[in-house]
């Protein structure tokens, strides 16, 4: 029987751009009519994938960004619809968008659930005015009616982000942000460490030291052990969620499951093969075909990736695994670091499965780069 996959269905439109913000996107305005052109060619990609991997069961479908909020429920329905007809759309699929506060109606979120949005995820990152401005986030600040309005419509599972480590934020301040988000009882919360990266305009009036990371290291503490106090269960490095709630659609990225990516700048991962279109909504647009950009793959590609993002969820990975997903061998020296990080307490394991401990989470990036230093 062959896999299911995801369909990740990129919308890199935003209002505006903000300052921390690293990726591509278009300004636009809700209504522009340039959100349909796109649709219509998103519609003819998904054809594409089609033919390209043959008619698949997709059992999660996620509309990323950018600002997928920016479509209407029509926008999202038809594209729906098109991934039923040109692959196989499973009974029961995980349906997600992300959503500005700006787009926070109950009208809008009733169009989006009506489309078969299941899971809709809220770009809070913070309730702070003055850490609004800090990181220079456009539209305005997500409120607390916000919150009650996003969290008065029923039908569908209610996911936060939230950005921690902002600049001259305060334990209390996070921790005002935290009680409010949790009080609502969200399904599920992603937590992110601000990261300042160059290029920003964010990086222009403030460049992160020593001392700023020892701030984001205390504030990134705190959070995961406030969220795990109120009843979430941390099952990946940034992401927390209540019982049975975990993204499905996210845990293919981390689990080596295969998914199509739409939109240009979308990455796929089918058949083992990794590949993108370039980033250019107006190449995307006026094109008539679709020029992947498929990655040369090394000799140890495979192995990297799966224990890069294997070890970034909490209950870990098996070498069996990689073997059964890759038809690769895990090699014997790969095996020796894993066990070595055992014995130092960096790393668990159970029924041929390493997981990372407490201890290990804090130096997660040194971690992963001891175990794989032989092939890297
Ligand atoms: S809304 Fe998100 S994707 Fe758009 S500019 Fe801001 S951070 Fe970047």
């Amino acid at each position: 029987m062959t896999e299911t996959a995801g369909l990740y269905i990129h919308v890199p439109f935003c209002r505006g751009k903000c300052d921390y913000c690293s990726f591509y996107s278009e300004p636009v305005l809700p209504g522009d009519s340039v959100l349909k052109e796109y649709s219509r060619r998103a519609c003819e990609e998904v054809l594409f994938s089609a033919s390209l991997w043959g008619k698949r069961t997709i059992d999660t479908v996620y509309f990323g960004g950018g600002t997928p909020s920016l479509f209407g429920g029509d926008v999202v329905s038809e594209i729906l619809s098109c991934t039923g007809v040109c692959h196989s759309l499973l009974p029961g699929s995980e349906i997600t968008l992300e959503m500005n506060p700006h787009d926070v109606t109950a009208h809008n979120i009733e169009s989006f659930v009506a489309a078969g949005v299941n899971r809709i995820s809220l770009g809070v990152q913070t309730l702070n005015e003055i850490h609004h401005r800090t990181i220079g986030r456009t539209g305005r600040c997500c409120t607390v009616r916000d919150l009650e309005t996003f969290f008065s419509v029923d039908g569908y599972a209610r996911c936060i982000d939230i950005i921690t480590g902002i600049p001259g934020q305060k334990e209390k301040e996070l921790l005002n942000d935290l009680e409010t988000v949790t009080s609502f009882r969200p399904e599920h919360i992603s937590l992110y460490l601000l990261s300042v990266e160059e290029g920003t305009k964010l990086h222009k009036r403030f460049v992160p030291g020593d001392e700023f990371d020892k701030e984001q290291e205390m504030l990134w503490d705190f959070s995961i052990e406030f969220l795990k106090s109120k009843g979430y269960i941390h099952y990946e490095v940034s992401n927390f969620c209540l019982p049975g709630f975990s993204s499905r659609h996210n845990m293919k990225y981390w689990q080596y499951d295969p998914y199509i990516g739409i939109g240009p700048g979308a990455h796929s991962f089918m058949n083992n093969r990794r590949y993108h279109l370039s980033p250019s909504v107006n190449e995307y647009l006026i094109g008539d075909r679709f020029e992947y950009i498929f990655d040369e793959r090394k000799e140890y590609d495979e192995l990297i990736e799966f224990v890069m993002t294997g070890i970034r969820c909490m209950d870990g990975f098996s070498p069996a695994d990689f073997t059964k997903k890759t038809g690769g061998n895990f090699p014997g020296s790969v095996t020796d670091r894993l066990n070595e990080n055992v014995r130092r307490g960096y790393l668990a394991s159970r029924s041929g499965r390493y997981s990372v401990t407490d201890k290990g989470l804090k130096i997660l990036n040194r971690l992963t780069f001891s175990i794989l230093e032989d092939i890297l």
